[in-house]
């Protein structure tokens, strides 16, 4: 029996629990306040928002014709083929932070996955999304989980605050796409933390969490066999070497007990689906009067991104696995009956490693120069400006925001950035350096995402309470990863297209599927949704615009507000 019809036969048999939350909140509903808006007459009940993440629109336009299971159905609905993270910091948690809220990174104030805070009460002054850092974890090394950087709501809160019965539930791979886009006011919230999925402290598990982790600790302990080669996976198989590791024939055995291996491979992917699925039955989603909101993360292709690059058959071996998982988590539903609408997109794009771009007539993709690392940039200007050169600039790599020292005078300061501007201008590998108040004094940018200059994608990106002292970006096809190492050979964040393009893919039952292959973005997804369901919501609440999913004349963006 393979792993995928192993995974059928636990999606099909999971059955219906009647537990006492769910009779709870039937209760609850029954004697909800008649004053609240009704939903829209032909509103889906539960809305499954789906996040693949790294799964570029490269990717999605390359194995779209191989497909055969759920990403089959989603591009038989309302196909974006060219959605944009048109944002300039093309990482996860500002990617999952654009999702549900409708709003840019300039807004929802989640720059990067890190950034650094120097006035922060200790040692470590980079600050994680999804932390804290007020708190001190239990375990040494480890954070505090939060939402509290997000700094607007999600689509499940806006939905709650109008009716307040339905559910907002969100699970994935990584803490930070399932806080990002859950939200602050959310019922259940789990991701995968090493062994196991966990919740925020305070908040209880649901027991579907234990049976979910129960059947994954089965799998780590047994092992897997690699998966088999889809046919069209063979032309992918060519061994090619990034430094010290080689990648490009991997299938994902798994040894018995690693669980790094365990998720780096399409297996968790099938974990959070069958934790999504526990889920849809211990509450009840989508069998109540009004929307239900489901946001799942797909983590994997990310690390397999990261891990081997997206063109040897580890990615195609992913790719074919996402279409099948998804395809059991839709039959899955259809089996109980369930009115669902889905999205699926991604936080960000990716890039392939160099090494193998340099084969494939890409001789320009290149790896970022030591050089440009903040600490080698700090002891030139450091030298040239007599200003000591510890700390002098902070930032997480070769490109991004970088932060100055805090102890310099407004003048050093001033003359701190213009020599780090001028020193990395002069490097032929960055494109641009975009001080804040360059970036401050920058409208935030409006038409095709596809045709906003450099300033303009750095703006959308730029909020300015946490948002560094100046920007770099690298020219297009340089990878901000100076060396490639064991698990990470790869990366995005780049504001080029090749991370910013993303497939949105919307699909319902018996919707009639249309192609539009103009440029939208990721923020107008709750827009699109918030209309989908009825919810009513003042103009301007939303960076987006809401995308209307009927073939024909009518609309599901109801009348203009
Ligand atoms: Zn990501």
């Amino acid at each position: 029996m393979t792993f995928a019809h192993k995974a059928l036969l636990l999606l099909a048999s999971l059955t219906l629990p009647c537990m006492p939350v769910a009779m709870a909140r039937d209760q609850a509903k029954a004697a909800a306040p008649a004053a609240a808006p009704a939903p829209a007459a032909d509103a889906p009940k539960l809305v499954i928002a789906i996040a693949v993440d790294q799964f570029s629109a490269d990717l999605f336009a390359q194995y779209r014709s191989h497909m055969t299971g759920g990403l089959a159905r989603l591009a038989g609905g309302g196909v974006f083929p060219a959605g944009f993270q048109s944002h300039a910091a093309t990482e996860t948690c500002p990617g999952h932070s654009t999702i549900l809220t409708g709003m840019r990174p300039a807004h929802t104030g989640i720059i990067a996955n890190t950034w650094f805070d120097l006035s922060v009460a200790r040692a470590n002054k980079a600050v994680y999304c999804a932390e804290d850092e007020t708190k001190t974890a239990a375990a040494p090394g480890d954070y505090v989980a939060s939402v509290g950087h997000l700094k607007v709501p999600t689509l499940g809160e806006r939905i709650k605050a109008v009716w307040p019965t339905s559910r907002n539930i969100a699970v994935s791979g990584k803490d930070r796409a399932a806080l990002m886009m859950g939200g602050h006011k959310i019922d259940e919230v789990y991701w995968w933390k090493g062994k196991s999925f966990v919740t925020l402290d305070g908040q209880t598990a649901s027991p579907s969490v234990g049976e979910a982790n129960a059947a994954a600790a089965a799998l780590i302990a047994s092992g897997a066999p690699a998966f088999d080669l889809p046919g069209d996976c063979a032309a992918h198989e060519r061994a090619v070497t990034a430094g010290p590791v080689t990648v490009g024939t991997g299938r994902f055995a798994l040894n018995p007990g690693d669980a790094t291996a365990f998720r780096v491979s399409p297996r968790i992917d099938r974990a959070v689906l069958e934790l999504a699925l526990r889920l849809v039955d211990a509450d009840r989603l989508g069998r109540a009067a009004t929307p239900d909101v489901l946001a799942i993360s797909l983590s994997a292709t990310d690390y397999i991104g990261h891990g081997y690059g997206t063109q040897g058959t580890e990615m195609c071996i992913q790719v074919h696995q996402i279409d099948a998982a998804l395809g059991a988590f839709f039959a899955a539903l259809d089996t109980r009956g369930i009115d669902y609408g889905v999205v699926l997109t991604a936080d960000h794009g990716g890039f392939d490693m160099p090494e193998r771009q340099n084969e494939q007539a890409m001789p320009q993709a290149q790896r970022a120069d030591v050089a440009l690392l903040p600490k080698a940039l700090s002891e030139r200007v450091g030298a040239k400006l007599g200003l000591d050169p510890k700390g002098l600039f902070v930032g997480e790599g070769a490109s991004g925001d970088v932060w100055v020292r805090t102890d310099l005078t407004p003048a050093q300061k001033t003359a701190a950035i213009a020599a780090a501007r001028d020193d990395l201008l002069a490097r032929p590998q960055v494109a641009a350096v975009f001080s804040a108040a360059e970036l401050a004094a920058t409208p935030m940018p409006t038409g095709s995402p596809e045709t906003w200059t450099p300033i303009q994608r750095a703006r959308a990106s730029y909020y300015a309470p946490v948002s560094g002292d100046f920007v770099t970006l690298l020219k297009r096809g340089v990878m901000a990863m100076p060396m490639p190492g064991p698990g990470y050979v790869a990366t995005h964040g780049s504001p080029w297209d090749y991370d910013r393009r993303v497939p949105i893919l919307f699909w319902r039952k018996g919707m009639t599927g249309f192609e539009q292959a103009s440029p939208v973005e990721t923020v107008d997804i709750a827009p699109t949704l918030a209309a989908w369901v009825g919810l009513k919501l003042p103009a301007g609440t939303f960076d987006g615009r809401c995308l209307d999913l009927d073939a024909g004349p009518g609309t599901t963006c109801g009348a203009p507000q």
